[in-house]
């Protein structure tokens, strides 16, 4: 059984998704439609805007690349054909798979591709009549690919560290916990530039704490542009999973504590490639050229794999399975964790 378990919705908008759907509603974005010639990109020319061309330590390049493929988000019906493609493509790569959901930044940025500023939308409404909508349509797509391929698929919310809003994280986070059986649990993700690349600001932990108790699997992204500390301070917060969390590797005590807890890391090998190239080689480095992945695993850490955004990141599961074997991870002891963690988050035995 191939499962993935960390993928994103909005890394997972192919340029042939969305040379499709730009053309079946005419969109006009300047990202997706070229003005001059009157006409709509091709997918081969918004591939040259939506994928990285090279690995880079400036995380702004693969957020930029996120940013234009958004530009699709024009309707809920839109954004609903979208996730409908997006799962039909990763069922097509795995045998079931987990696909992450940052409704908020969905819905701000449906409001501002609607020309609406979303900061002038009460709380409630931004909620109700646009995060809703959003989240009722990408559920009802899991359904449709879910049945249509027979192919378990998995939805967990995300909610950004950059918290533009309490009150707008607080009401979005009310009506998603309403929508709860829909949903396997929640994630923290996000870039945010300066001293600390990883915070976890106090009130969105307690956001979090009010939404666990009607979804309490929780994994949060820690340890991949920041070190080992972030990743301690993570734990405190008694996580399932820790997407990369490769800087563990720098910390004997923190390995220690990873395996103790069994907490699993989400391993996304070409993301790290492509993000972190000068902190990988520093990791690799430290540990006898091994990738994160081999020494993870040799250092008695459960770890699963994901493609994280195969668009930007030109990638897929598939291809991420082969980049594991060829350096050497024990694919026995990968999927046996990838079952161990399936079976947490989905209460299955
Ligand atoms: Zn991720």
């Amino acid at each position: 059984m191939n499962l993935e378990l960390h993928r994103h919705l909005e890394g997972s908008h192919s340029p042939a998704a969305l040379h499709a759907v730009a053309t079946r509603h005419d969109l006009r974005a300047k990202e997706l439609y070229d003005a001059a010639a009157g006409r709509h990109y091709t997918p081969d020319e918004l591939t040259r805007t939506l994928v990285m061309a090279a690995p880079t330590d400036d995380a702004g390049v693969f957020y930029d690349c996120i940013v234009k493929a958004r530009a699709a988000y024009v309707s809920v019906e839109v954004i609903a054909e979208l996730a409908r493609l997006a799962f039909e493509e990763a069922a097509a790569d795995s045998d079931g798979f987990e696909m992450r959901l940052s409704l908020f930044s969905m819905a701000r940025t449906l409001l501002e591709n609607q020309q609406q500023a979303w900061r002038t939308v009460k709380p409630i409404a931004f909620a109700d009549d646009t995060a809703r909508p959003i989240l009722q349509a990408v559920i009802a797509a899991r359904d449709h690919v879910q049945a249509a391929t027979g192919k378990p698929i998995l939805l967990r919310l995300g909610l950004s560290r950059t918290f533009e809003s309490e009150p707008h994280y607080r009401a979005l986070g009310a009506m998603a916990v309403e929508h709860a059986k829909d949903l396997v649990g929640l994630d923290v993700l996000g870039i945010v530039k300066g001293a600390d690349p990883e915070p976890m600001p106090e009130a969105l932990v307690d956001i979090l704490g009010e939404m666990r108790r009607s979804l309490p699997d929780l994994t949060i992204h820690a340890g991949e542009f920041d070190g080992h500390a972030s990743i301690d301070r993570t734990l405190a917060l008694e996580p399932h999973g820790i997407g990369h969390g490769v800087h563990a590797l720098e910390s004997a005590d923190t390995l220690a504590r990873l395996a103790a807890t069994g907490v699993t890391l989400e391993v996304c090998p070409t993301s790290n490639h492509l993000l972190i190239p000068t902190r990988l080689a520093a990791l690799r480095a430290a540990h006898d050229g091994q990738t994160p992945l081999c020494a993870l695993q040799r250092a008695g850490v459960h770890c699963v794999l994901g493609s994280d955004d195969p668009t930007p990141m030109a990638t897929s599961f598939q291809q991420e399975l082969e980049v594991a074997r060829a350096a050497g991870v024990d694919m026995a002891r990968l999927e046996a964790d990838t079952l161990r963690r399936w079976r947490q988050i989905t209460g299955q035995p």
